[in-house]
C-alpha cells in the first residue's frame, strides 16, 4: 500500500510505494566504476595537480609552493582544475539580476590511497578528515563576499565523482542558497527547533539507524529516496565550528558507521553526502544528509517535486543495520 508523506517542517511531501520495490540484491549488482589503479590524486602524483592550499601532514598543515610540492601527505586540499566559480570573477553590479561567478571550488583528496573508502578509515583518519573539513569551511567563510559554503561528497560516477579516488568538494559562493533561506524561514515561525523535535522522536523510532554519545543517524519519515539518511547533533549546534574535538571524532564515527552500514549491508552503491549548517544563524540545527544514488528523478518528480521511493524508511533502517536476511 503506498502513502503520501508530509516532510516534518517543510512544505515537501514523498510517494512510498513499497509495492513497487526492488530487493536490495537488485541494487548489489551495480558495481563502482574504476578499473585504473592511479589517478592524479595518488601519493606520487602531487605535481599533475594545482598547487595545494592546504595539506595535512603529521599533525601540521602546510601549503605546497611552485617548485616544491610536499610529499608524504595524509590529506591534500586543492583548487578545483575545471572550477564551477573563481575568486578572479569581476565585481557585483547593483542593477542586474546576474551576479558574477565569483566564489572558490576546492577538493579535499581524504586519503594518498586510491583504494582506501571511507568506511576502511580509521578513528584518527575520520577525525582528521573531520578537522579538515572545520577548518577549511571556516576559512572560506571568513572571506570577504563569501556568504555560503557548500561542502559535500560525491562517491562513485553515477554520483557524479569524476574520479574513483574518495575525495570531498567544497564550493564557496557569494549568496545564501535558496533552499537555506526557505529553511530557515520555515525554522523561524515555529516555536521549537524543528530538528531538536525530530531527533526526540525518531531516536525511539523504527527509523534509528545508530547513535553515539553525540549524534544519531535517521532514515527520515518523508524519505525522498530509498536509504536517505540523515545525521543529527543531539545537542543544538548550528555550524561545524562550534563542535568540539570530542564531538568531531563522534561526527566522523557516525559519518563513518553510515556509510559502511550501506556498503555492507546494501553494496557498492553511489552517494552523495551534503552539510548543511548556517553561519552567525544559532537558530538552525547542523545536519548532514546522506543520499544513495538508486535511481533518477523522472517526468514525475521534476513535474511535482515528489518523490516516488520504493523503500519505505523503517524497512531501509531494517536494512542498512543488517536486520534482515537476504
Ligand atoms: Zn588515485
Ligand atoms: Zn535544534
Amino acid at each position: 500500500m503506498s502513502e503520501i508523506r508530509k516532510h516534518y517542517f517543510l512544505e515537501e511531501y514523498c510517494l512510498i510505494a513499497p509495492g513497487r520495490s526492488k530487493r536490495p540484491s537488485v541494487f548489489k549488482a551495480e558495481k563502482n566504476e574504476g578499473t585504473s589503479k592511479r589517478c592524479v590524486f595518488c601519493a606520487g602524483e602531487e605535481d599533475k595537480t594545482p598547487l595545494a592550499t592546504a595539506v595535512y601532514k603529521d599533525g601540521n598543515i602546510l601549503k605546497d609552493e611552485e617548485g616544491s610540492r610536499i610529499s608524504g601527505w595524509d590529506m591534500r586540499c586543492i583548487p578545483n582544475l575545471y572550477p564551477a566559480l573563481s575568486p578572479d570573477a569581476g565585481e557585483v553590479s547593483s542593477v542586474s539580476d546576474t551576479l558574477p561567478g565569483y566564489g572558490y571550488h576546492e577538493v579535499i583528496v581524504e586519503t594518498p590511497s586510491h583504494e582506501k573508502v571511507i568506511p576502511d578509515f580509521s578513528d584518527d583518519e575520520m577525525s582528521l578528515l573531520m578537522k579538515v573539513y572545520r577548518d577549511q569551511v571556516v576559512h572560506y567563510e571568513s572571506l570577504d563576499r563569501i556568504e555560503y559554503v557548500s561542502l559535500f561528497k560525491n562517491w562513485g560516477e553515477k554520483a557524479g565523482a569524476s574520479l574513483a579516488h574518495t575525495h570531498s568538494q567544497l564550493i564557496a559562493l557569494p549568496l545564501r542558497p535558496p533552499v537555506l533561506v526557505e529553511e530557515m524561514k520555515a525554522i523561524e515561525s515555529l516555536s521549537e527547533c524543528p530538528y531538536c523535535e525530530v531527533i526526540e522522536k525518531e531516536s525511539n523510532s523504527e527509523r534509528l539507524i545508530y547513535e553515539n554519545n553525540h549524534f544519531i543517524v535517521i532514515a527520515p519519515y518523508c524519505s525522498m529516496i530509498p536509504y536517505e539518511m540523515w545525521l543529527l547533533p543531539k545537542m543544538h549546534i548550528h555550524h561545524i565550528s562550534e563542535f568540539d574535538d570530542e564531538q568531531l571524532v563522534s561526527l566522523g564515527n557516525a559519518i563513518r558507521s553510515a556509510l559502511s552500514g550501506l556498503l555492507d549491508n546494501i553494496g557498492e552503491i553511489p552517494y552523495n553526502y551534503m552539510f548543511y549548517q548556517l553561519k552567525d544563524e544559532p537558530g538552525y540545527h547542523f545536519n548532514l544528509k546522506i543520499q544513495p544514488v538508486t535511481t533518477k528523478a523522472a517526468g514525475f518528480e521534476k513535474n511535482t517535486g515528489i518523490y516516488i521511493n520504493t523503500m519505505p524508511p523503517e524497512t531501509a533502517a531494517k536494512y542498512l543495520q543488517g536486520k534482515f536476511e537476504d
